[in-house]
C-alpha cells in the first residue's frame, strides 16, 4: 500500500510539474493519481480514523480519481463530454455509502461496480478513438484499464461468493493481494501509457506542422517564382515599344548613356544611326493609319534583322523614326551598315504610290563621336539628326554621314 501511495504521489507530482500551465490533460491525470494516493492513504489509516472518513471519503476519492482519468482521456481526445453524467457515479457512491456504512458487502459491490464501470468506460473511450490517436502508448493505457476492470470485476465476484475476507480490510487473502499487485503494475502501465500518449501526440503534431511548413514553403516558392516571372515580363514590357516590339525610347536613352560612359572610359568612338521612313505622312494619308502601323512593324523587323551584330541595339526613337547604336565600329563600317539597312527596307517592296521610289524607303543619318570633355550623348544624337536631314535633302532613300 505504501508503495502505491509513494509511486502514485511521485508520478502525480512529476506530471503536475511538467503539465502546469501547459497540458490540461496531464493535469487531470496528475489529479487522478493524487486522488489515488490519497485514497490508499486513507485505507492505511483504516481503524485509526473514523470509519466515516476512512470508508466514505476514501471511496469517494477512489471513484473521483477514476472519473478524473476518464475526464483526462476525453480532454485528450478533445471530445465534448456530459460532465454531470461522468461525475454522477461519485454522487451515487457518496450517497449510498452514507447509508451503508455498516453493510460492508453491499459497499464492496457498489464500489466494485462503479469502479469497474469507470475503468471500462475509460477502456471503451480509448478503443473507440484508437485510429485517431497516434502512437502505441494508448495500448499500454488500454492494457492498464483492462487489468483494472478485470480486478474490480474479480472483487465483485469475490465479494458475492464470500471469498473476500469481509471483516478485516487488510486481511491477507488472495483477491486483496492480487488487487494490490495489479494496482502497482497498473499504476506503472497507466503512468507510462499517459506520458507516451502525450509525447507521441506532440511528435505527431510536430511532424504535421513540419509538413504544413514544407507545403507552405513550396507554395511560397511558387508565388515567388510567379512574381519573378511577372517582374521579368513587366521589365521587358517597360523597355519595349508596344507596336514594333523594338526597344523603346526610354530604354534607348538609358543604353545610350551607359554606352557613352563605357566609350568614354575605353576612349572609343560611339556610332549611332538615325533612321526615318520617307514620306510616311503621305503613306498614312494614302493607305490609312492601320496600314501605316503595319508598315512600321515591317520596317522595324527589317532594321532589327539588319543590325544583328552582338552589341548592336535597335530602338524606336518615336513616330516613324528609329535609331541603332552600332557597337565596335567606325564611320566607314557604319555607313555600310546604313546602306544595308536602306537596302533591307527597300527590298521588302512595300508599295508606296506617293513616293518617287514607288515603295517604302528610309533615309539614314550616321554620326560618330569619341566622348570627351565638351561632348555629350545628346550632341551625338543631334549630329545624327543633322546627317539624316542631309540625307532627306539629298533625295531620300540614302545614307548621309555626319
Ligand atoms: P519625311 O520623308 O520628310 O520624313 O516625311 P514624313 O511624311 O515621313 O515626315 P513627317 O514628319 O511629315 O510625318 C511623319 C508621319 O509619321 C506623321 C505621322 O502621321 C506618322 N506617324 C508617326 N507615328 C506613327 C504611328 O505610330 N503610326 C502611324 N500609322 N503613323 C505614324
Ligand atoms: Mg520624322
Ligand atoms: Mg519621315
Amino acid at each position: 500500500m505504501v508503495t502505491i501511495i509513494v509511486t502514485s504521489s511521485a508520478v502525480a507530482i512529476a506530471l503536475a510539474a511538467v503539465a502546469y500551465r501547459r497540458s490540461r490533460v496531464m493535469l487531470a491525470w496528475s489529479g487522478a493519481l493524487a486522488l489515488h494516493a490519497f485514497t490508499y492513504g486513507l485505507f492505511v489509516l483504516r481503524g485509526q480514523i473514523s470509519d466515516l472518513i476512512s470508508i466514505l471519503l476514501a471511496n469517494v476519492a477512489l471513484v473521483s480519481g477514476l472519473t478524473l482519468f476518464v475526464e483526462g482521456i476525453l480532454l485528450f481526445q478533445q471530445r465534448r463530454a456530459r460532465h454531470w453524467l461522468i461525475w454522477l457515479p461519485v454522487v451515487v457512491l457518496g450517497l449510498s455509502f452514507s447509508f451503508l456504512l455498516d453493510a460492508m458487502q453491499a459497499r464492496l459491490v457498489i464500489s466494485g461496480v462503479i469502479c469497474a464501470g469507470l475503468t471500462a468506460t475509460a477502456l471503451i473511450t480509448l478503443i473507440q478513438r484508437r485510429h485517431e490517436t497516434s502512437g502505441r502508448g494508448q495500448y499500454i493505457l488500454m492494457t492498464g484499464f483492462l487489468f483494472a476492470t478485470l480486478i474490480f470485476l474479480a472483487r465483485i465476484v469475490g465479494t458475492l461468493t464470500g471469498q473476500m475476507e469481509l471483516a478485516t480490510f487488510l486481511a491477507n487473502n488472495q483477491i486483496q493481494t492480487l488487487t494490490f499487485l495489479t494496482a502497482i503494475i497498473d499504476l506503472t502501465l497507466l503512468s507510462i501509457g499517459m506520458v507516451l500518449m502525450i509525447h507521441e501526440r506532440a511528435e505527431h503534431e510536430l511532424f504535421q506542422n513540419r509538413e504544413i511548413l514544407r507545403q507552405q514553403n513550396a507554395t511560397l516558392k511558387d508565388y515567388s517564382d510567379e512574381l519573378k516571372d511577372a517582374n521579368r515580363k513587366l521589365e521587358a514590357l517597360s523597355i519595349t515599344d508596344g507596336l514594333t516590339g523594338l526597344y523603346n525610347r526610354r530604354h534607348f536613352d538609358e543604353v545610350l548613356a551607359a554606352e557613352w560612359a563605357r566609350a568614354r572610359r575605353a576612349g572609343e568612338a560611339l556610332v549611332i544611326l538615325m533612321i526615318d521612313i520617307d514620306l510616311f505622312k503621305r503613306y498614312n494619308d494614302c493607305y490609312g493609319h492601320q496600314a501605316g502601323d503595319d508598315c512600321l512593324i515591317k520596317v522595324a523587323g527589317a532594321l532589327q534583322g539588319g543590325a544583328r551584330r552582338s552589341g548592336d541595339m535597335s530602338a524606336r526613337y518615336g513616330g516613324e523614326e528609329f535609331v541603332v547604336i552600332a557597337s565596335d565600329t567606325d564611320l566607314v563600317q557604319a555607313k555600310v551598315l546604313g546602306e544595308s539597312l536602306c537596302q533591307a527596307v527597300e527590298s521588302m517592296e512595300i508599295p508606296h504610290a506617293q513616293s518617287p521610289f514607288g515603295k517604302v524607303t528610309v533615309s539614314i543619318g550616321v554620326a560618330a563621336m569619341i566622348p570627351g570633355g565638351e561632348t555629350s550623348a545628346e550632341a551625338l544624337v543631334f549630329s545624327a539628326d543633322e546627317a539624316l536631314y542631309r540625307a532627306k535633302n539629298a533625295g531620300r532613300n540614302q545614307v548621309a554621314v555626319g
